[in-house]
């Protein structure tokens, strides 16, 4: 079983840490401040960070690389396809990174920005991926860079993954997904009990994550554009009839960034 601790930062960032089984090491994934790295590193001196794991180039998610390096001298792990700070490894899709004896398979996931990855790994008790501005619990990433089929095919991919494994994402955008989860499918009673309990959590100040797949598959819209109410509601709101997977949604992805 891997540990991650979430620390938060800026309005709904996780910086998600990754402690190793020896009590010495933890890396950290896509550090967009390092402050909450190095009050944590200060407060927890038996451990030294040795990683950084980056999904992709957003400010909010590589901004504290370099001053993490320069202060622990740490390996930085990155997509080769964009810029990355002090990047050491350039991963491509197909890649293993290890570290902590756990093998991370890189899986390339293009849409949010073109060189986006995500990190697989199922060699630790249940497998686990970071989605990083991907797959959302509820929800996917925006289009800033990558087309629908893009993401639609990205996606498919994480889909495909076994349904136990947990999804660590790096946003806490949980419900406001689920509510327009729920206007897509009001009838979803899966989607409603998510609802409730992402309400009750947020209620009390706590994080609706880690998400796991078999829930996203069940809850999540940008998973279920080949359901018949995904795509019929996606058909009523776009005011034309649409076939399944990527018209679907790509006028899924469209309606909710104006939701
Ligand atoms: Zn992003
Ligand atoms: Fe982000």
């Amino acid at each position: 079983m891997s540990t991650f601790i979430a620390l938060p930062a800026f309005n709904d960032n996780y910086i998600w840490l990754l402690l190793a089984d020896d009590g010495e090491r933890v890396a950290v994934v896509d550090p967009g401040d390092a402050k909450p790295v190095i009050n944590w590193l200060g407060k927890h001196p038996e451990y030294r960070l040795s990683d950084i794991l980056i999904t992709h180039h957003h400010p909010d998610h590589v901004g504290g690389v370099a001053a993490l390096k320069a202060g622990t001298g740490c390996k930085v792990w990155g997509p080769a396809a964009e810029n990355i700070p002090a990047r050491d490894h350039a991963l491509e899709h197909g890649d293993t990174v290890k570290i902590f004896g756990l093998s991370l398979q890189v899986i390339a996931v293009p849409g949010h920005t073109l060189g986006h990855i995500a990190f697989y790994c199922e060699n630790s008790g249940d497998p686990w991926l970071l989605s990083g501005d991907t797959l959302f619990a509820g929800g996917c990433g925006r289009l800033f860079e990558g087309t629908p089929a893009q993401m639609h095919a990205s996606l498919s991919s994480l889909a495909a993954l076994p349904p136990q494994t947990r999804i660590y994402c790096a946003h806490e955008y949980t419900q406001a997904n689920l509510r327009f989860a729920h206007a897509v499918e009001p009838d979803n009673k899966d989607i409603k009990v998510r609802l409730e309990v992402v309400q009750d959590l947020r209620e009390a100040g706590r994080m609706t994550l880690p998400s796991d797949l078999a829930l996203e598959l069940r809850t999540n819209p940008f998973l279920r554009a080949d359901c018949a109410a995904v795509i019929s509601a996606a058909s009523a709101h776009s005011g034309s009839p649409l076939s399944p997977g990527v018209e679907t949604f790509a006028a899924i992805r469209a309606w909710k960034d104006s939701f």
